[in-house]
C-alpha cells in the first residue's frame, strides 16, 4: 500500500504507535522522571520549517532542550507593548525559571521566512494573506540592506547571507532582554547562534569574534 494514500494522521498514528513501542516503554523510568518536571540545560530557536527540527538534528532524549520555533527563527527584541508576546514568554520561562545554561539561535538553508524577507514579495499584505508573516520578518529589515547591496534580491548567495544574518539579528534581540543582559555578563548564560544547511545536512555554528559561521566537527 502506498504510504502517502493514508490520511496524514493515519501516518502520524502509526507513529506514535512506533514511539509507544521504542520510545517510551523501554524508557518508562525516563519519562516518569520526567513527569517530576524538566531541567534542560539549553533552549533553541529554530525555524517552524518542517526539515530542521532541533531534537533530529542534535539527537537529544526527551527533557534535553527547551524550543521555541516560528517563521525563520526569530526572537522579537524586548518590547513591553500590548499583544501576545510568545517567544518573549517562552525566553523568560527558560532563563528565568528554568535556568538555562544556554540559548542557540539556529537559522537554516533554503529558508522560505528569510527568502520572503528578503524579496519583500508580502509587502502590504492583509493579516491572514502573507500580512502576519510580512510583519513578523520586518524585523530582519535592517539586517536586508547590506545583503541586498552585496548580493541582490535573488539567488542562493542572496538567500544565504539573509539567512545568517537572521541569526545574528535574533542574537542582537535577544541581548535586548534584561535578563539576558544580566545573565550573559554575569556568565550565568551563553548566546550561540548556528545554521543547518538543509541540503548537505551540515551544523555551522558561529563565531561571535569573526561573524564567521564555520562547519561544526
Ligand atoms: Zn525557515
Amino acid at each position: 500500500m502506498n504510504m502517502d494514500a493514508k490520511p496524514p494522521l493515519d501516518r502520524l498514528l502509526a507513529g506514535y504507535r512506533r514511539f509507544r513501542e521504542s520510545g517510551w516503554t523501554p524508557h518508562r523510568d525516563r519519562w516518569q522522571q520526567l513527569g517530576e518536571g524538566q531541567q534542560p540545560e539549553v533552549m533553541v530557536i529554530a525555524c517552524s520549517d518542517s526539515r530542521v527540527d532541533p531534537a533530529q538534528i542534535f539527537d537529544v532524549d526527551p527533557g534535553e532542550i527547551f524550543v521555541v520555533r516560528n517563521v525563520a527563527a526569530m526572537v522579537p527584541p524586548f518590547e513591553t507593548t500590548p499583544g501576545h508576546h510568545g517567544v518573549s514568554a517562552a525566553l523568560e520561562f527558560a532563563v528565568q525559571v528554568l535556568k538555562v545554561k544556554e540559548v542557540l539561535v539556529l537559522g537554516h538553508g533554503l529558508c522560505g521566512g528569510c527568502k520572503a524577507a528578503l524579496t519583500q514579495e508580502l509587502h502590504g499584505a492583509e493579516p491572514g494573506k502573507g500580512g502576519f508573516i510580512a510583519n513578523w520578518i520586518a524585523m530582519l529589515d535592517e539586517a536586508r540592506e547590506p545583503v541586498v547591496a552585496q548580493y541582490g534580491t535573488k539567488g542562493r548567495e542572496a538567500e544565504r547571507a539573509m539567512e545568517l544574518a537572521g541569526v545574528k539579528v535574533s542574537l542582537a534581540n535577544l541581548r535586548s532582554f534584561p535578563c539576558v543582559q544580566a545573565k550573559e555578563a554575569s556568565g550565568e548564560l551563553t548566546l550561540r547562534g548556528a545554521f543547518f544547511a538543509i541540503s548537505d545536512g551540515v551544523l555551522h555554528v558561529l563565531d561571535e569574534k569573526t561573524g564567521e559561521f564555520a562547519p561544526a566537527n
